[in-house]
């Protein structure tokens, strides 16, 4: 059995791949185990070349009684924690025992299963805070306030905003569950943009008013039209403005302007850009690529204390992606928050 000929069967494996001889000398190895341990392994003892000994245990034993193994390898390409699956399994080219070990890069998976695990225990600690206070004010109407009206009142006023606190939050999960299990599937519907902004900034008006801040549209009058779901862009601009209003300046202003542009090079045609500018603190640049991760917030406190429940962005994110668009956030601190979105623009009637 000659070396190219072992060589080329390696490269014929889709993953990095390499065959240990006996001696435990590296015998082949494909390009992508190359790049992984480098290029002059060929030759060189298996152990000095990859040092993690739950490897080196497997090929062991798998020399000793020819019976596959399986374990993992971890290592760290360029400041990336990355996880392979390791098989080491027991060949015989030309007759002279070997073993086969193939790595099988598993990176994305773990960083699946990592993010769920994130996801559900920030779901369960956002709810516990709630859920605490209500429990120990149940207790409390139970006990010492049994017969104190005065305070009575003032605990269910507070268990009244924490239950909805709650509310809020399996409202913007279940929202957000709804927008990602949708995503992939594009709107066929025909809707007018400024009619959805428009209404948006009416029903906001109360709570622009509660803050003292002045709401502005600028843009055009008639319709411009997008393929879009109604609701979901409306959700998009009902958490932007709100956003803006929340974090924006008190007694500030908010403006929402809308944009046609003809050609796009971003969007390879015809595109709308509705930005929402306010007047408020800005963002560190630090906080800008992570804004639109689930429960990422610069101040828990702030966004709690106005009612966040830190899922406004990711929802706009993916419903963004639904609809080919993109959400862009320039920031200058002291100065205020642009929050554009930017979506392909249908020219029909
Ligand atoms: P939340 O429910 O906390 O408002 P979002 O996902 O809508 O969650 O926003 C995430 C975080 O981004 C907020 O907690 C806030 O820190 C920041 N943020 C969002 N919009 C603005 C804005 N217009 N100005 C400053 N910070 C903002």
């Amino acid at each position: 059995m000659t070396d190219a000929f072992l060589t080329q069967h390696l490269e014929a494996i889709p993953i990095p791949a390499l065959l240990v001889g006996r001696g435990e000398r590296i015998l082949a190895s494909n390009k992508m185990a190359q790049a992984m341990f480098g290029d002059q392994i060929v030759g060189r003892p298996f152990v000095t070349a990859i040092r993690q000994p739950s490897v080196l245990d497997a090929v062991e034993a798998c020399f000793r009684d020819q019976t596959p193994r399986k374990t993992r390898y971890l290592a760290n390409d360029a400041g990336r924690d990355m996880t392979y699956d390791v098989t080491a399994a027991h060949v015989n080219p030309g007759d002279a025992a070997a073993v086969l070990v193939c790595f099988q890069d598993i990176t994305p998976m773990e960083q699946a299963g990592q993010m769920r695990r994130d996801f559900v225990a920030n779901v369960s600690h956002e709810l516990r805070t709630p859920l605490t206070s209500v429990l120990g004010f149940i207790e409390t109407l139970r006990g010492p306030a049994r017969n104190d009206p005065k305070a009575q009142e003032r605990f269910l006023t507070i268990m009244a905003s924490e239950a909805q606190r709650m509310e809020r939050l399996v409202h913007d999960l279940l929202s957000l569950s709804r927008v990602e299990s949708e995503e992939r599937i594009r709107p066929t519907d025909q809707v007018d943009l400024v009619g959805i902004v428009k209404s948006v900034l009416h029903t906001l008006g109360p709570q622009a008013q509660e803050r003292d801040t002045q709401l502005i549209y600028s843009g055009p009058d008639g319709p411009v039209k997008v393929f879009g779901s109604e609701d979901q862009l409306r959700q998009v601009f009902v958490n932007l403005v709100e956003n803006a209003i929340k974090y924006g300046r008190q007694g500030g202003q908010v403006s929402v302007t809308l944009t046609e542009v003809d050609q796009d090079r971003s969007m390879r045609g015809p595109s709308v850009h509705v930005a929402v500018r306010d007047d408020g603190a800005g963002i560190d640049p630090a906080h800008l690529p992570r804004l639109t991760e689930r429960f990422y917030r610069i101040d828990s406190h702030r966004s709690r204390e106005m009612g966040g429940t830190g899922l406004g962005l990711a929802i706009v994110k993916h419903i963004a992606n639904r609809h080919r668009g993109r959400l862009r956030v320039e920031s200058t601190q002291g100065q205020g928050s642009t929050f554009t979105i930017i979506l392909p623009r249908h020219l029909g009637s």
